[in-house]
């Protein structure tokens, strides 16, 4: 089969969205309970994500940077960085870290657990 660049970037497109947002609902102070899931959430994700050579490649940038999964502030940056050693290898533009902030919201109401409100 063919490769179609278009379906492919929509998914790095929506895959990333999912990431970058995940860790901006990751807890400020998680549990190791949470800081665990978050750990194996990134493999698992890498090694399950549906284009092969896409995953080959990260599971290769995860073992040269680790996730960090000590708090929410870590976690974003570190998802920052291997977003952009992905972008520095397929030639995009990096992002501006410093400005990852607020850009990822999931829209979500600050109801339930993971809302960032220390529950323990
Ligand atoms: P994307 O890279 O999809 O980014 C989406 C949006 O996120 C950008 O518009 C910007 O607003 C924001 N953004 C950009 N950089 C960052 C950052 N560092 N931190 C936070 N936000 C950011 N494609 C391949 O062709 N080969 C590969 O090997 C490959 N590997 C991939 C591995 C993974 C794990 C994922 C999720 C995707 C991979 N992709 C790969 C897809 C590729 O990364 C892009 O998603 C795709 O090329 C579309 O790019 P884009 O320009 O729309 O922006």
């Amino acid at each position: 089969k063919l490769e179609n660049a278009t379906l492919k970037a929509e998914l790095g497109n929506a895959a990333w969205k999912v990431l970058h947002t995940t860790m901006a609902k990751f807890p400020d102070k998680p549990t190791k309970d949470d800081s665990q899931a978050l750990k194996s959430f990134v493999h698992l994700f890498a090694r399950l994500y549906p284009c092969g050579e896409c995953a080959r490649h990260f599971q290769k940038i995860l073992e040269k940077f680790p996730p960090q999964v000590a708090s929410r502030s870590t976690a974003a940056a570190w998802a920052c960085h291997v977003h952009n050693e992905v972008n520095k290898s397929l030639k995009k533009e990096p992002f501006d870290c410093s400005k990852i902030g607020d850009f990822y919201d999931c829209g979500c109401a600050d109801d339930e657990e993971g809302d960032g409100k220390d529950k323990d």
